[in-house]
């Protein structure tokens, strides 16, 4: 009888996270959608699964908010921080200059699988022109430069939160996000992260060598690194640690990032305000 209470327990509390129900998360895009007025698109249809985005009216051509997440389908923590931070945001959401992807690979959430339905990883194409529902996403970021992008990933040998930062646009942003995870995760403190020795704890700062990425396929940050953003990181979030924890960490970076985006926003309108 025990064993069984403990059963039912568990059960409920996995669905009640439902972190891998693409449907429930669309319901859930749909209800801040029509309680924050954004408007939430279509932009790309897969055999089963339609994609979508949002975008706010306050975004322009220059500045503002990049943040996708899900390109990797057993990365769930940044689908679902992204949708919560979204709920959390709902009453100030459609003032917020930005541009969100809810979930890149629906097909990879669903079955817990980092590739799409073909077997692709979706995070080395951007250089190709032959995906339907990538070269969509490029058309809509086309005309943006944004202040900030940010592709929220999970890593199975994390162990604590890191992060990848484009070396490019002074002060650099990272130990700011790094400060702001601090409080609800560990910073991963490994002297190698993924064969690179991290400049401080828990960051990864680079010049990008494109040679080298030619080799092996351009993922999104570099398209976005390219052209289309002024800093650009990838989050990453240790996917062995409680999802509540690295969906936490990954809420903590989004809010952290807003309050600088609105801050550089303020600042520019003041310098054109003044000079
Ligand atoms: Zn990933």
């Amino acid at each position: 009888m025990e064993n069984q209470s403990e059963f039912r327990k568990i059960r409920s509390e996995l669905s009640k996270q439902r972190s891998h129900d693409y449907r429930h998360l669309v319901q859930r895009w749909r209800a801040v959608a029509g309680a924050s007025g954004v408007r939430m698109r279509g932009y790309a249809t897969t055999p089963d699964y339609k994609l979508y985005y949002l975008k706010t009216k306050s975004l322009g051509a220059l500045g503002g908010l990049y943040v996708s997440a899900g390109i990797h389908g057993d990365e769930p923590a940044g689908v679902e921080a992204l949708i919560a931070w979204a709920e959390k945001n709902v009453h100030i959401l459609s003032e917020l200059p930005c541009l969100l992807f809810p979930c890149l690979n629906p097909w990879g959430l669903i079955n817990n699988r980092r590739m799409d339905q073909n077997g692709v990883d979706l995070n080395r194409i951007f250089h190709l022109k032959n995906l339907p529902s990538i070269e969509a996403m490029k058309q809509l970021i086309e005309p943006h430069h944004f202040t900030v992008s940010l592709m929220l990933h999970e890593d199975y040998d994390g162990q604590g939160l890191y992060l990848y930062e484009t070396e490019y646009a002074t002060p650099f942003w990272g130990e700011k996000f790094v400060k702001a995870a601090r409080s609800v995760i560990p910073i991963d403190s490994r002297t190698r992260i993924d064969g690179r020795k991290p400049l401080k704890p828990g960051i990864v700062r680079r010049k990008i060598n494109l040679k080298k990425f030619a080799s092996f396929g351009i993922p999104e940050a570099l398209h976005l690194h390219i052209q289309h953003s002024e800093r650009t990181f990838t989050i990453e979030t240790p996917s062995e640690f409680a999802l509540d924890q690295r969906v936490a960490a990954h809420m903590a970076v989004l809010d952290e990032c807003l309050r600088l985006v609105l801050k550089d926003q303020h600042q520019d309108h003041l310098t054109s305000a003044t000079g």
